[in-house]
């Protein structure tokens, strides 16, 4: 039936209203600086990376903190407020993963509608109401919902998250089913495979190198797909059957994961395409279709740019490396596995996590809860000490100074001999 151009349900478009004015901008990086700023890390990046106070020294890597995607974020957060002066402005989630930069953004009014105690239900926002959309992005329903609705959007994606969108869209346009190596659960991830199902296309992602080898072993050998999908469950779009969905496959990753997992990760799954392919095109076999496998490397070049930094600063001996940032942080974590790997590490939220010189608290990776640890190499101050330190994309770095005097502090030195030391 019909519907006479009259009677149709008009949809509410918000006016679009710029603000990244230069005059706003310049205001908001002004107070952003101000919230965030460190002299003690300017200290340290003018000397190297390197300060020694009798026998402690505190080396920073030359790439941390804050990434120009979370910088832009939150200087449009800061904007919205000046901007939307006396109007309820909503944050989709956390503009960025730590609880610090969270907070303030709190005291300034910006309040939430997801997780456990949203301030507002979504079905309720409408005209007179400002949405932030965060670094990750949000889901595709639920940004046409808001935009359907009236919402002014403040959109911070990340023009990083944006290009594995476009790899995504293409994927599903060439009839491609989209293999996500990220957290099924991360808000990247499921912003960027709610792409995938735009075209009605397939995703299915993969976190670990175990269950990259299982799809391996379907794609080469087939099984039941029940066990598949149980072994999957909530990482797969609705739909999704790996006995047809998994004949052409185009990889992509959430922006933050580790750039040498990720890479084994696509050699092992091209290879098990490879492998049935050749099977197939033998007599008998689906000669038609050639290249079922696609990648492309959606690393950003922030994160690859902090692990680059730590492996560098890895190189050279150290007795721990403490890694600065917010527990749900992806691309913080990874630079935990990396440290973890050569040197104990410890994955701490702030300078409040190094108790004193003999307790440390910090995230434990494989418990997945904050658990506290004796920090032996620091303990004895008549031993010479080195302390790395790193910070993920997402943590300011006046949280980066507040860990380097405690490590000073906690070795007997005041703030005032660290500002003064040469
Ligand atoms: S970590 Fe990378 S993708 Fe994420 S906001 Fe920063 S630059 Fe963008």
């Amino acid at each position: 039936m019909s519907t006479s151009k009259e009677n149709r349900p008009v949809k509410k478009r918000a006016k679009r209203i710029n603000i990244r004015t230069p005059a706003i901008m310049q205001r908001v990086q002004a107070e952003v600086e101000e919230h965030y700023r460190s002299s003690i890390v300017e200290k340290l990046q003018k000397q190297d990376g390197r300060l020694t106070l009798g026998n402690t020294t505190v080396r920073l890597a030359k790439q941390f903190g804050f990434c120009y995607g979370v910088e832009r974020a939150i200087d449009l957060a800061y904007a919205a407020r000046r901007v939307f002066t006396g109007k309820n402005i909503y944050l989709i989630g956390e503009i960025i993963h730590n609880p610090e930069v969270n907070r303030q953004l709190r005291e300034m009014e910006i309040k939430n509608i997801s997780g456990d105690r949203p301030d507002a239900q979504i079905s309720d926002l409408g005209e007179d109401d400002v949405v932030i959309v965060p670094a990750f992005g949000a889901e595709l329903t639920l940004m046409n919902q808001l935009k359907a609705q009236g919402c002014q959007m403040v959109d911070t994606t990340c023009g990083d998250v944006m290009s594995v969108w476009k790899r995504v869209r293409k994927y599903t346009k060439e009839h491609y089913t989209s293999i996500i190596h990220g957290k099924a659960d991360h808000e990247e991830t499921r912003a960027t495979a709610s792409r995938a199902l735009s075209g009605g296309g397939h995703y299915l992602v993969i976190l670990t190198l175990e269950d990259c080898d299982y799809l391996c072993d379907y794609i080469r050998n087939g099984g039941e797909s029940g066990d598949f999908l149980l072994r999957f469950q909530g990482a797969y779009s609705d739909g999704f059957d790996p006995a047809m969905h998994l004949k052409k496959i185009g990889v992509a990753n959430q922006t933050t994961m580790l750039k040498g997992e990720t890479e084994e990760l696509q050699r092992r799954i091209a290879q098990a395409v490879a492998d049935r392919d050749h099977a197939l095109d033998g007599p008998g076999g689906d000669k038609e279709e050639k290249n079922r496998f696609q990648f492309f490397d959606t690393i950003c070049g922030a994160t690859q740019d902090r692990q680059d930094a730590l492996f560098e600063m890895l190189k050279e001996p150290m007795d721990m490396l403490l890694v600065v940032g917010g527990y749900n942080s992806s691309n913080t974590t990874h630079l935990v596995e990396i440290g973890d790997q050569q040197v104990p590490s410890f994955f701490i939220r702030n300078a409040e996590c190094l108790k004193n010189l003999e307790q440390i608290v910090h995230f434990d990776l494989e418990e997945k809860t904050e658990i506290s640890a004796y920090s032996g190499s620091i303990l004895d101050l008549a031993n010479p000490v080195t302390v790395g330190v790193t910070a993920g994309a997402s943590c300011p770095n006046n949280l980066i100074e507040d860990v380097i005097s405690r490590v000073f502090q906690m070795r007997g030195h005041t703030r005032e001999e660290i500002l003064g030391a040469e």
